[in-house]
């Protein structure tokens, strides 16, 4: 009790145990519960608050769990036993933007999408835009180093971020990086932090790499395939001729049935869209800058030949409906039950091999795995469906779907791949972790760690 009394103490009202918000802090969006309790949440507004929490954290030994828009699918921001959770949504004000320079200096809590309408009107744009920004926190993106549609041609966040305030675990603030295009000054911490999951440090402000708006309408091309594997190899081929298409998505034929009925439903999105019933895969292209045209026409002839049926959206709006309607997998998929949203990527040209490997694993455990991918960084998003009938407490999940996910991993793994692409380790993957990196590295991440939060007091249990 003495932890809370020091947190009411320094930060009144800030602080909350309301049971409701002790319980919304035990879950993300992985769909997963935590049966841990915290014993606080926080609800930070400036740097000093972030600042006043560590203090005590460090002084009291109480584990601090950041928490952004709590959208995470791996169980990152999901309290643990007696720890405060950091809720920094409240810090959510563009700070600055250079139009010249070409940066955003924010704070952790803005939106990802309210971004994105702040810049729009200035003509500029930041590049990571996970299927999740219109809930997603920018801090967030950057401790996930998030991924979306647009990576494979843009890069993921740590691309996009030049700079940091980072406040440590013991309380000290640093400021990693700089606001130059260019900077090698000393070891990379910035990039260390990304995608470190709130486990070296706080992001409490961060200086942003902007793009201008292009002026060249994009091109937008909607194919469909008998079977995901000849959609993966149309992908695979327009890589390997060295296209950067800025989306290249892929659905299987059980995401376009789920998409389907979404849209059928009134659910979905609006628009002038291809009917996906009955299909056997939905291959997304979208080229743009100076080259769409040029790189549309090569990505039709490959899709062509693969045995592709490819159309093109008539205007950038209806271009925009095709984005909408992969958008939409996810609303689609959490129709047909719990969902495990699984994360893994491969090389780019075992794309076709991942997709066979995934449909076997679904009929030898006779689950639904629907599978949708980022094709252009060869990141997949396998999406177990866990049956009614599967016996199981709610927020928990099932042993039987986590046999499934290590076949899954197990076999992105052997082709080369990543335990995850893009939504990181958290809680629910550490147990697959020493096979992905080694046990030696490992050993080299805990060092960091311990260099960073000796006492480790920041997200004890998750990203290591
Ligand atoms: C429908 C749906 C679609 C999604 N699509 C994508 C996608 O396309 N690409 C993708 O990459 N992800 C996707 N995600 C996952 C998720 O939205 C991203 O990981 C996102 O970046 C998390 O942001 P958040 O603000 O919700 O972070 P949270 O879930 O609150 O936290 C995630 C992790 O970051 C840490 N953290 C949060 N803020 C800070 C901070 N300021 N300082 C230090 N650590 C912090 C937390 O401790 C935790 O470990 C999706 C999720 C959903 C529900």
């Amino acid at each position: 009790m003495a932890m809370l009394d020091a947190l009411i103490d320094g930060l009144g009202p800030a602080v909350s145990t309301d049971p409701a918000d002790l319980e919304a802090a035990r879950t993300d969006r992985s769909g997963w519960t935590t049966p841990e309790r915290p014993l606080a949440v926080v609800r930070a507004r400036s740097t000093a608050d972030v600042q006043a929490v560590l203090r005590l954290a460090t002084a009291h030994r109480t584990p601090v769990v950041p928490r952004g828009s709590g959208t995470g699918l791996a169980g990152g921001a999901v309290a643990s036993e007696g720890s405060v959770v950091l809720d920094l949504s409240g810090m959510d004000r563009v700070l600055a933007v250079d139009v010249d320079d070409e940066t955003a200096v924010v704070e952790p809590g803005v939106i990802t999408d309210a971004l994105a309408e702040h810049l729009r009107p200035l003509g500029l744009w930041w590049p990571p835009d996970p299927a999740s920004r219109a809930i997603s926190s920018v801090g967030g993106n950057i401790a996930t180093n998030a991924g979306g549609l647009l990576c494979a041609k843009y890069g993921v966040t740590r691309q996009s971020v030049l700079a940091l305030a980072v406040v440590l675990a013991d309380g000290g603030l640093v400021r990693l990086g700089g606001a130059t295009v260019k900077d090698v000054t000393g070891y990379d911490l910035t990039g260390l932090m990304i995608g470190s999951e709130g486990t070296l440090g706080v992001v409490v402000e961060a200086t942003l790499r902007l793009r201008r708006l292009d002026p060249h309408p994009p091109v937008t091309l909607a194919a469909t395939f008998d079977s995901v594997v000849q959609a993966a190899a149309a992908a695979a081929a327009i890589t390997a001729t060295g296209l950067r298409p800025a989306a290249l998505e892929i659905m299987d034929a059980a995401s376009c049935a789920a998409v389907d009925a979404l849209v059928a439903a009134g659910e979905g999105p609006e628009g002038d869209l291809p009917s996906l019933a009955g299909r056997g895969a939905f291959l997304l292209v979208r080229t743009d800058g100076a080259g769409a045209e040029a790189e549309a026409a090569t990505a039709v002839r490959l899709i062509e030949a693969e045995g592709g049926n490819v159309s093109r959206a008539p205007d950038e709006r209806a271009g925009e409906a095709l984005l909408a309607l992969r958008r939409s997998a996810h609303a689609a998929f959490a129709r047909l039950g719990e969902v495990l949203i699984e994360d893994v990527a491969v090389p780019r040209s075992a794309l076709p091999q991942m997709f066979a490997a995934i449909e076997g694993i679904a009929a030898r455990h006779g689950l639904p795995i629907p599978t949708i991918a980022h094709a252009g960084d060869g990141n997949l998003h396998p999406n177990v469906v866990i049956p009614a009938s599967m016996p199981h407490a709610p927020g928990e999940i099932p042993e039987a779907v986590w046999a499934v996910g290590d076949e899954v991993f197990r076999a992105a793994l052997a082709l080369g791949g990543a335990l995850t692409g893009e939504h990181g380790v958290g809680v629910l993957k550490r147990r697959w972790l020493a096979d992905a990196v080694g046990e030696d590295v490992l050993a080299l991440s805990r060092r960091v760690k311990a260099a960073f939060d000796p006492l480790g007091v920041l997200n004890p249990g998750k990203a290591i």
